[in-house]
Parts: C-alpha cells; structure tokens; sequence
C-alpha cells in the first residue's frame, strides 16, 4: 500500500476530505518509525499504510486514516500523545492514544479477557468506535503477516484474536474482516486441519465455480420472469465456518453439503419475501433450516 494509493481512495469516498492532515500523518509516521523494521525484514512504515489501507476499504473519515498511520508512535517511538494533539488535534492524540492503550491490555486466558479486559475494550468501543476500527485494521495486518513470527507466538496471537476480536468484529457487523482473520486464525491455531481443508475445497473449486456461475445464472432469468429486479451472487463457505461445521455436528468433509451460498440483492424487505416465495418452487426446502432474520434479527442486530 502506497500513500498515493489511499490518497486516492479517500478522494473518492470523501471529496471534500482535507488530505493535508493525511499527509502530513504520513510524514511524521515516517519520520518516526525511520530505522525501524517489521519482523519480515520490512521497512516499519509498510504496516502503518497497510493499517490505513484496510481502513480506506471501509470509507473511514479523515482522522481515522490519519490514526491508523500514527499508531504505534507512542507505543513504539518517543513520541507523546500531547505532541500529537498539538501537531494534528486533540482528537488524533486521543485516538492514538486509545489505541496505544487497547494494545498493553494483556489477554492471557479466554476466562480472564471476557472478564476484566473485556470490559475494558468495551468501555473503549463506547468512548469513540474508531479506536476499535483502528486496533481491528492493525490486528487483521498483523494477522495476514503472521508468518514472520515464532511458532508459539502465532498460536497465542491467533488464540486472542479468535476469542477477542473476532467477537468484536462480529458484534460490529464488521463480516468481511471477521471471516478473515477467522481463516486466518484456523491457519494457525490447526495448521493440519487447515491443510488438509483447504486441499479439500481447492479440489473442487473448478467444479463448484462452475456451479455457482450457472445458478446465478438461472436464478436470475427465473427471478427476473417474475419481475422481480435483482442481483444475484454466489460464494463458497469460508474454511473456517466449514471446519465448525464438521466439529459441532461430527461430519467428514464430503457430507457438509451446504458449502456455497447464493445472495440475491432487491430494494424493499417486500422484495425480499417476493424472493424467498420463489424459492420453493426451485429447491426443495430443508425441515428447520429456513430462518428469517427479517422478522427475527440476529444478536449482534444483523437483519
Ligand atoms: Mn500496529
């Protein structure tokens, strides 16, 4: 990721954004982290602009981008929260800062993070949410870039990740990066498994992308016969919820059958049900397996 690059991208969200504050966060960070390498042997600064990278992904505003390059300048180098809510605002120091402080919580047991730390992370989120985007961006570049570490330190950095920040992802509606870093977490915490899951589904791939291009296909033209105005996408299932599939309901990997899912996109909650009225004319329905999170949304307020 390249300054230009999330430059641009904010200009396209946030036409009015001021880039200067942007710039100028990219600078200092440079300035403060020069000398100083990632694990792998990179320059630091790659993983601040990663960090900011992921955030452009969610149109994050002005101040976040600017936190998201700034934040391990306490942590890591001499400079002090007042410096920087005198170089930027006091909103940028706070937020460093709060990120800063999310980063020395120690999560050593499930039991003890749900607990005490737990909390602490909450009170965080209530304070500004985007501290939590911020330290969520850093955790899933940490993850991705796991692979310069030490064996037992990746096991314990992917075990806090799955009973933390997963959750939290979750709760925050946040699906894109919580299946991330679960896969990511699975690579981990079960390498063999992981292998083996993932050979498994590679395998099929050709064969099931071919599937999902002709249903899409089909469930278009059909739903389009019936005026119905739609988009149609298909997915595999992510390795992970695959994996949880298997364990929770002790199955080998050729009787989990559900392992790609179709979305159909309309405009109103009546087209909606327009949609799921057509469906048992096309598949045939599984007992008990039919849920409505219209009606009944899911906990973390997902409808
Ligand atoms: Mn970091």
């Amino acid at each position: 990721m390249q300054l230009q690059e999330i430059l641009d991208r904010v200009s396209t969200y946030a036409p009015d954004a001021d880039l200067d504050v942007i710039m100028r966060a990219y600078l200092f960070s440079a300035k403060a982290h020069a000398g100083q390498f990632r694990r792998s042997g990179e320059p630091y600064l790659t993983h601040p602009l990663a960090v900011a990278g992921i955030l452009t992904d969610m149109s994050m505003d002005v101040d976040t981008i600017a936190t998201a390059l700034l934040h391990d300048t306490i942590e890591d180098t001499l400079v002090s929260q007042e410096t920087l809510a005198e170089i930027f605002s006091p909103e940028i120091g706070e937020l460093v800062d709060g990120v800063t402080k999310i980063g020395k919580l120690q999560f050593r047991s499930k039991q003890e993070a749900q607990a005490e730390n737990f909390r602490k992370m909450l009170l965080a989120i209530s304070r500004d949410i985007r501290v939590i985007l911020v330290k969520l961006a850093d955790r899933l570049h940490n993850m991705r870039t796991l692979d310069s570490m030490r064996a037992d330190k990746q096991a314990r950095i992917a075990r806090e990740t799955l009973d933390i920040f997963v959750p939290i992802a979750n709760r925050l509606g946040l699906g894109g990066l919580k299946t991330e870093l679960q896969d990511l977490c699975f690579r981990y915490l079960h390498p063999d498994l992981y292998k083996e899951l993932a050979r498994a589904v590679a395998d099929g791939a050709p064969e099931r992308d071919a599937y999902i291009d002709r249903n899409c296909e089909f469930l278009l033209k059909h739903l389009s016969d019936c005026g119905i105005e739609c988009e149609v996408s298909g997915r595999a299932k992510t390795l992970w919820s695959i994996h949880c599939k298997m364990v929770e309901q002790n199955l080998e990997f050729e009787q989990v059958h559900d392992i790609l899912a179709f979305r159909v996109l309309v405009d109103d909650i009546g087209e909606c049900y327009a949609v799921l009225g057509q469906a048992p004319a096309l598949f045939s329905p599984i007992p008990d397996r039919i849920k409505d999170y219209i009606a009944i949304p899911k906990a973390n307020g997902y409808r």
